[in-house]
């Protein structure tokens, strides 16, 4: 972990801080808009795992009936929401801590219970917030090689040792959109030491076929060291708003909550979610899409005679060759897909599922950019 030194008042920040590689997002449509001289409007953005149906129309009601009460503080406890998960997961409130975007949970846990002379396991092309996470509390970040792109939970759970205080594992994974059978997930929590906490990250939980759906919540009661963390994000539709929420043992959820800013998740964004989360008809059409969306990415990769890695998420990742060039014809035509190089899969790209005229879009611009790379 060598900071890099620039002789100025950056080097005052700690080595494991300066050693950081910022998180890269998907790269925004007003910026692709600027850059390439296009229309916002032509632009076709599936780089972020962002719903292609937009956001829950009672979570959009919900936000403009509360528009005239913004001049008040959040409820810092988050009541009415955790009300609401506590009622949908049959959960208690104490079991509950909300983000500000599920990010936030995880970086809630890593500030909680990480410091510098520990260290945290996770599985190579997993989500790049965890080593983000570890390495801004200066603990030792250690990538378990990945199988088939998946994470393989036999090496993780050799991978800890003395010392090692957390795991965090993402069921679905982004971006590979690989997933552990349930039962195996069990299996390992149950075998790891009850002092590594496991942080068990479900951003795609939703998307997820019926008889895969996750039963984490209910295992809270075995192990008291598990953190679930899911996020309204994605399914839901309500990215922009930032809100997510952490399932844990009562006593590690109030340890969370003690780091956490006392206003950490807005006004808007628990309205929307308490809103969303009753909103069952928007997530139906959002798996929908979803699946048919998957079907017809994986016909398109198949005619193409590209190699993809199947996926349960919102998104899938194919074998392009050099991804750089492909992605950067792709971004030409105003199609914003994510280059995973920092991922360690400089010939994959992820595009996020869409809807269909976006996905065939999406494949007919890949195909001109494949002739071309
Ligand atoms: C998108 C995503 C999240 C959630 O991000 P938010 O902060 O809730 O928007 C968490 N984990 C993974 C693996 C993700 O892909």
């Amino acid at each position: 972990m060598d900071g890099r030194r620039t002789g100025g008042p950056g080097d005052l920040a700690p080595a494991n801080v300066r050693a950081i590689a910022p998180y890269v997002p998907g790269k925004p449509i007003a910026e692709t808009a600027r850059e390439l001289g296009l229309r916002e409007a032509d632009i076709l953005k599936m780089a972020s795992n962002e719903n292609p149906l937009g956001s829950s129309p009672r979570a959009i009601a919900a936000i403009r009936g509360a528009l005239d009460a913004l001049h008040y503080y959040p409820d810092g406890s988050g009541f009415e929401l955790k009300a609401v998960l506590a009622r949908k997961l049959a959960v208690r409130p104490e079991n509950i801590v909300l983000g500000n975007g599920s990010n936030d949970v995880l970086e809630l846990a890593a500030r909680a219970f990480l410091t510098a002379p520990d260290s945290a396991v996770y599985s190579q092309h997993a989500f790049m917030v965890y080593p983000l996470a570890i390495q801004a509390i200066g603990a030792t970040a250690i990538e378990v090689p990945a199988r088939a792109y998946g994470a393989d939970l036999e090496a993780i759970g050799r991978a800890v040792r003395p010392g090692t205080k957390m795991v965090f594992l993402a069921n679905p994974n982004n971006p590979t959109g690989t997933f552990a059978p349930w039962a195996d997930v069990r299996a390992f929590i149950g075998r790891v030491p009850r002092d590594v906490l496991v942080v068990l990250d479900e951003a795609y939980g939703e998307y997820l076929p019926d008889a895969l759906r996750s039963p984490s919540p209910a295992w809270l009661a075995d192990f008291p060291n598990l953190v679930v963390a899911r996020t309204l994000s994605k399914a839901y539709g309500l990215a922009g708003l930032r809100v997510g929420y952490g399932l844990a043992h009562p006593e590690v959820a109030e340890v969370m909550n003690r780091v956490r800013q006392p206003f950490n998740v807005n006004q808007l964004a628990m309205v929307a979610a308490c809103a969303a989360l009753d909103d069952e008809a928007f997530i139906e059409q959002s798996r929908r899409v979803n699946a048919d969306g998957l079907v017809q990415l994986a016909r398109g990769f198949e005619r193409l005679g590209l190699e993809f890695i199947p996926s349960v998420g919102n998104f899938i990742t194919v074998r392009v060759g050099d991804a750089a060039r492909v992605y950067d014809h792709l971004l030409r035509e105003g199609v914003i897909v994510r280059p995973l190089a920092g991922y360690g899969m400089p010939e994959h790209l992820r595009v996020t599922v869409g809807l269909p005229e976006h996905n065939a879009r999406f494949l007919a611009a890949l195909e001109r950019a494949l002739a071309r790379a």
